[in-house]
């Protein structure tokens, strides 16, 4: 285990010679990252092929027992990574944020190591017996976005080298700092070469995608950046499991308790600031209940502090960069023009530093309202009221992403039914956004394609292959 600084430290390049990375919440500097270049990016491909055979022979048991070092790892520097990934990405150490996040790097590497995955019998007639195993692919590339870039890291690693690969790991180019130092403390139980992070920008991974040394690529972000990489994938035949871009809407039934369901329904929204994949986006409330759970959910959203990260009592933060707050300002103040009503926030104090955006709700919003329709990926709740299921569901499907969705009721049999209904990877009841190792988690339509998690998690770092005689 190392201090904060010695952490860092060993992460920097040579001073002057990287990109100075500022803290979202105050503008100060975090530290330096390096900028590696193409040939950097060859040279780990380079030594991941060299390293993934030996890691391969060595079986499940012996993989898995390094990853559970390495989840131990994790932990010894967790208040150190904690604090790392509060200052770079802006999340505070406390509630669902870093501290949370760091913790859930440890929980995802653990069950990546401890899900059995025997060879499957799939015809055994005395005459067939064919079996299905899941061999390495070999270097598969791993490539992330910037709200949750530790946790996501350990998503797209975890399971790819329990199956027996090597990775390379590209950061965003806003967050590259908190996955270096991750991949640092989880090297300290890997064989050299097998993991390497690659700190560089667009182009770096855009020359991972189309690599001809990469079986497949791991790929958390947005819509538009998972389109390039099928594109620039499909000259090598790569493997994909891409988690798009999200809006994710809940249906409140008339008969859910707004009271009793205010906090989850904030936290399934605000989460991270609202800077969350599988967020609540759009919340459709019938209309019996409708100003019941907004005025509920505004006295909850009124008690969340928001500032500056390392303050212990904050439990929201700022956006982490500059785009991604003038995405959510312009798109609150366009709903505000159209006459949507502001139950709160939605005036940002531009005189203090930072990129914080108050926590906002909106009521009184068409359905094609810009603030509905496209994924604004910050701390502002649009509430649609509406009079029928079948409306809500309608309105709940008409968007071409589907990554999660919920449905909140005092009856969970009406919960299910209205959930078979929604177009979403996941469907949640009663809560939004409950991801769990153990369970698979994907998008449908341009949410994109592939499982993570569980079982299913590490089938998708394998290739398949019959033996069939
Ligand atoms: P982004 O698509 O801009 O960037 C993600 C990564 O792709 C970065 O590392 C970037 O450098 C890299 N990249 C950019 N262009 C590339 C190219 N042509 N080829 C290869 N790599 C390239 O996404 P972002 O802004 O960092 O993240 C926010 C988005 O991620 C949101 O849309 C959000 O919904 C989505 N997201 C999805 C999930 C999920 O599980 N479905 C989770 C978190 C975030």
């Amino acid at each position: 285990m190392e201090t904060y600084d010695a952490l860092l430290a060993s992460i920097s390049p040579a001073s002057g010679t990287g990109r100075t990375i500022l803290d979202p919440a105050t503008g100060d500097a975090v530290g330096e990252a390096p900028i590696h270049s193409l040939e950097e990016l060859e040279q780990a491909i380079t030594d991941a092929q060299a390293a993934q055979p030996a890691w391969a022979a060595l079986g499940h048991a012996g993989r898995s027992a390094s990853l559970l070092k390495a989840a131990e790892a994790v932990e010894r520097s967790a208040e150190e990574l904690a604090r790392l990934l509060s200052r770079e990405q802006g999340k505070p150490l406390n509630g669902p944020n870093a501290r949370f996040e760091v913790g859930a790097c440890a929980a995802w590497l653990r069950v990546a190591a401890t899900t059995p995955l025997e060879p499957e019998t799939v015809v055994d007639d005395g005459e067939t017996r064919a079996e299905l195993h899941y061999k390495p692919i070999g270097v598969v590339g791993a490539i992330g976005p910037w709200n949750w870039p530790m946790m996501i890291t350990v998503w797209q690693i975890a399971p790819a080298l329990r199956m027996g690969n090597a990775v390379v790991v590209k950061p965003s180019e806003y967050t590259p700092l908190g996955v270096l130092a991750l991949v640092k403390v989880i090297n300290e139980e890997l064989p050299e070469g097998l993991l390497t992070a690659v700190s560089g920008g667009r182009d770096v991974g855009a020359r991972l995608a189309e690599h001809p040394a990469i079986g497949k690529i791991m790929f958390t972000g947005s819509t538009a950046t998972g389109k390039a990489i099928i594109k620039s994938s499909a000259g090598t035949v790569k493997r994909l499991t891409l988690e798009l871009g999200g809006n994710d809407a809940g249906i409140v039934l008339p008969d859910a308790d707004p009271k009793a369901i205010a906090e989850d329904l904030f936290w399934g929204a605000f989460i991270n600031t609202g800077q969350t994949c599988a967020a609540l986006k759009r919340l459709y409330v019938h209309e019996d209940i409708y100003d019941a759970v907004c005025e509920d959910l505004v006295a909850v959203a009124k008690a969340m502090p928001m500032g500056n990260g390392l303050d212990e009592n904050n439990v929201l933060g700022p956006l982490q960069n500059k785009a991604q707050y003038d995405v959510v300002a312009n798109l609150v103040e366009a709903a505000r023009a159209s006459g949507a009503r502001i139950l709160l926030g939605g005036n940002p104090d531009t005189t203090k530093p930072g990129y914080f955006y108050p926590t906002t709700l909106v009521a009184d919003i068409d359905n094609d309202n810009p603030l509905i329709t496209e994924e604004q990926f910050g701390p502002a709740l649009p509430i649609i009221r509406y009079s029928s299921v079948d409306e809500a569901v309608e309105k709940a499907n008409a968007l071409d992403v589907g990554l999660g969705a919920s449905v909140w009721s005092g009856n969970r049999d009406a919960a299910r039914e209205v959930a078979a209904r929604l177009q979403a990877g996941t469907v949640w009841i009663n809560r939004h956004g409950a991801v769990d190792p153990r369970i698979p988690f994907g998008g449908a339509k341009q949410s994109g394609y592939g499982l993570e998690f569980g079982i299913e998690g590490l089938k998708a770092l394998g290739v398949p292959q019959v033996i069939n005689g």
